[in-house]
């Protein structure tokens, strides 16, 4: 049923990337919207001022107290379920909407259908994949999400779509209740964000919820059964499909790889014997395994759109990643150098330290609780060498030390923006012709940079230095 806006008491919970949009947008609709931030910091005051211009109410400082006669809290996703202004709705009985909630309760009945993805690591590479391989279908699509056009935008602007290509979060999911996407994937499950939902269990079941409602297709990843197991407990649509995708050769109802082919053994007349080639493992840039299992999952979801092979191919083709996601940035002496920063938890370095034979790794920075002895075991006998920085180094020196007693390893005793210069010649020094130095930190970047792009581009820039 439509919410009605007109009139109502909405308290929007935060302001920034998806409040301040939010609350002009309700305030359109006609409703009575408060602004509510935990800090009152310069930015804070300029986007208050702009929004209390419009004759919107704005809170600075407080962010726990529910606002009297708050018939609805529209959150940005970051807030934690435990916050006291949530107890507090509970109580009362005002329910709590995110933004991706709000841009499904708004968008039009004609708008253009879902296709959703979620997933530990790969989301933004995936959802720009399916975009690309929508837009070569000659469909009228965007990615949207945390990257590209925003949510909100898409749902209520001017542009018409065909098909959305939708990047979720597990907090973004969290928040969404009765979002009911065409097809959905889960990409992976590793421990993430568990201070945030308070548990592994909490924090699958919040990634889970993207299968609910599914009309066409459920995607889930055949590696990882904590995937599947979320397909099996979701409520979906009659008729809907659970379609897994591999690396190995693909049973009926999957999609997978053979002989360095791309093969679809779920969208086909017959798939019991018959199986179509979408493209080569070549046509996806970088062939790395992880980026072929994301280049696997996009084509799942072109797929149960309807989408015909020759474009799952171009779209792949077309497609170029992010900065800093496996970058090559350069070869000097015979040694490439690549650009992994978006790798700033274990798993994505995991994937990251699987591409290639012989690593110098460069590594550390805040480590968010993360452990390393798993991810060196595995890793041990492809590093020749590993660089450590950031704050947090030691603690995959020791791991190193425990599993890898024999890699030489250079511990840089130094937080400044220099250090990834020295870091980068230490790792000059440790390879050989044919090795990959490679920047997967594992960790994230703000105890020396101010974000993972910052980080990337020093190493680039230091890369470039060498080769000078
Ligand atoms: P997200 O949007 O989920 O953060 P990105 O596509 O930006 O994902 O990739 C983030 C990092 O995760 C990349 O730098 C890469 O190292 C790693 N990664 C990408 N895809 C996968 C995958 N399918 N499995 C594991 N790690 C991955």
């Amino acid at each position: 049923m439509p919410f009605e806006f007109q009139g109502k008491h909405v308290t929007v919970a935060g302001l920034g990337v998806s409040g301040v949009p939010a609350a002009k947008v309700l305030h359109g609709l006609g409703a009575r919207v408060t602004v509510v931030n935990d800090g009152a910091d310069e930015r804070a005051r300029a986007q208050a001022a702009e929004l209390e211009a419009l004759g919107i109410t704005v809170r600075l400082g407080d962010g726990d107290t529910l606002p009297e006669g708050t018939e609805l809290i529209v959150t940005a996703p970051g807030w934690k379920p435990t916050k006291p202004l949530f107890t507090a709705a509970g109580q009362a009985g005002v329910p709590v909407w995110g933004d991706v909630e709000l841009a499904w309760r708004l968008r039009r009945p004609d708008s253009a259908p879902w296709l959703a993805v979620t997933g530990t690591n790969g989301k933004t590479t995936t959802v720009q994949m399916l975009a690309s391989i929508l837009k070569a279908a000659d469909l009228r699509t965007a990615a949207v999400g945390n990257i590209g056009v925003s949510l909100l935008d898409a749902v209520t602007g001017d542009e018409e779509y065909d098909v959305l290509a939708v990047e979720l979060s597990s907090y973004q999911l969290h928040w969404a209740p009765s979002l009911r996407a065409h097809s959905a994937a889960v990409l992976n499950l590793a421990p993430d964000h568990l201070d945030w939902h308070g548990s592994m269990e909490a924090y699958a079941a919040d990634k889970g919820r993207i299968y609910e409602g599914n009309h066409v297709a459920c995607v889930y990843n055949v590696a990882d059964k904590a995937t599947e197991d979320l397909v099996r407990e979701a409520d979906v649509e009659e008729g809907c499909r659970a379609i897994g995708f591999t690396l190995g050769s693909p049973a009926p109802s999957q999609l997978g790889v053979v002989d360095g082919i791309l093969v679809d053994r779920a969208f086909v007349e017959n798939r019991h014997k018959n199986a179509q080639e979408l493209a080569e493992v070549s046509d996806v840039n970088p062939p790395a395994p992880h980026n072929i299992a994301n280049a696997l999952a996009a084509a799942a979801l072109a797929r149960a759109f309807g989408v015909p092979a020759a474009a799952v191919r171009d779209g792949l083709r077309a497609f170029t990643p992010d900065a800093h996601r496996i970058a090559h940035v350069a070869d000097v002496d015979g040694v490439a150098y690549v650009d992994d920063s978006k790798a700033t938890n274990t798993h994505a370095t995991e994937a990251s330290l699987a591409a290639y034979e012989s690593i110098v790794w460069i590594a550390g920075g805040l480590a968010k609780g993360a452990t390393f002895d798993e991810l060196v075991a595995g890793a041990a006998k492809r590093l020749r060498g590993a660089v450590l920085i950031g704050a947090d180094r030691a603690l995959i020196r020791e791991a190193l030390a425990r599993h890898a007693p024999e890699v030489p390893v250079v511990d840089l005793d130094r937080t400044d923006t220099g250090a990834m210069l020295q870091a980068v010649q230490e790792a000059r020094r440790l390879a050989r012709p044919g090795d990959t130095v490679l920047l997967a930190p594992a960790c994230a970047s703000m105890d020396m940079f101010t974000n993972y792009n910052q980080r990337g581009d020093a190493f680039a820039r230091a890369v470039r230095e060498l080769g000078a």
